[in-house]
């Protein structure tokens, strides 16, 4: 059974406007919304997703990826199906572009989400896989039960939720990761049909939030990996959020991309490259997959935490240093 959304205001003639993410739809009756999974039943809002999770699994944190929250945990891991952007990179694309039309999934209530989290020993829940923002009612009702429980809430986001939803998440949100998946609003129109600036925005509000907060850059050879384009991200991060923003660049794989298949794979060089670009911009902590995943200490140069890809061996001392004593890390 759809649940009505909380997020709309009513027009006239059975219309409505959902004001859940920058898109801010105006929605005849009928009609879905762009992301396909709210729908106008009455000139009333309905969201398709809430209760019917695609995915539940149990993944280590760094896989989100969060390098400094909780290191070493694993994350109770929940998405549905639909999404805002319509990006031809997606590697998730066969629950994010779907409307849910034709999945027979069995309801699952926030609370036997949070008891699975429980009862598997995991110390979070992640709202990911696909857009947490178009499964917003469904995530907050799970991170109001997991606050409760005494459980930690992460969403892994494209960050184009608006002020609306932003000001509903935040309270309830421990951690999260948000792509900024270039700094050309030019790449932002072409691949996901959408604008930087609500994300620079976002941003900025999650930086200076308490919510714990770290970026991904997927470079796509061809359309976000220009060494200039990287400089003007990486100080972006530097001057605007915070240097101890870690920074991760990620390898795009176009055989399970959604519509870029032609693409090539992204070289090893060129995330070496981005991680130098991140590194000469000031930021403190920069990761590229498969290759620099150790966390190591800005002032004294130790390693505070060692990953061989998903193996993650913790040598802080209480999230700090083992050298200097420096707080690298939140362990709890
Ligand atoms: S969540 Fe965004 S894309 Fe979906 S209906 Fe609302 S405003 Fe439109």
């Amino acid at each position: 059974m759809p649940a009505e959304a909380r997020f709309y205001r009513s027009l006239p003639e059975n219309t409505v406007q959902c004001n859940l993410c920058h898109r801010f739809c105006k929605i005849r009756d009928g009609r879905p919304g762009l992301c396909r999974v709210r729908i106008n039943r009455g000139g009333k809002l309905f969201t398709l997703n809430y209760g019917y999770p695609v995915t539940i699994a149990r993944d280590p944190v760094e896989k989100k990826p969060l390098y400094h929250f909780l290191p070493g945990s694993s994350t109770l891991s929940a998405g549905t199906f639909g999404c805002n952007f319509r990006c031809g990179n997606c590697q998730n694309w066969e629950i994010s572009q779907s409307s849910g039309e034709g999945m027979k999934l069995p309801f699952r209530s926030p609370g036997s989400i949070v008891q699975e989290a429980l009862d598997t020993g995991c110390p979070s829940i992640s709202c990911t896989y696909n857009e947490p923002t178009v499964f917003a009612e469904f995530a907050l009702d799970i991170m109001t039960e997991a606050r409760s429980a005494g459980l930690k809430s992460i969403w892994v986001s494209n960050g184009y939720m608006s002020a609306n939803c932003l000001d509903a998440a935040e309270p309830l949100l421990d951690a999260a990761n948000i792509d900024l998946k270039s700094m050309d609003d030019s790449f932002y129109r072409k691949i996901c049909g959408c604008l930087l600036q609500p994300v620079l925005d976002n941003l900025k509000r999650l930086a200076r939030s308490s919510v714990h907060l770290e970026i991904t850059t997927l470079l796509i050879p061809g359309y976000s990996d220009s060494p200039e384009m990287l400089e003007r991200l990486a100080e972006f991060i530097t001057e605007e959020l915070g240097p101890g923003i870690p920074w991760h660049v990620s390898a795009f794989v176009p055989e399970i991309s959604w519509k870029m298949r032609d693409t090539p794979h992204t070289a090893t060089a060129l995330l070496d490259q981005a991680y130098a670009i991140g590194k000469q911009a000031g930021l403190l902590y920069v990761y590229a997959s498969g290759n620099l995943e150790n966390t190591c200490c800005p002032r004294c140069g130790n390693v505070v935490v060692e990953r061989i890809r998903y193996s993650v061996i913790p040598h802080d001392r209480g999230g700090c240093c083992p050298g200097c004593a420096m707080p690298v890390v939140t362990i709890s």
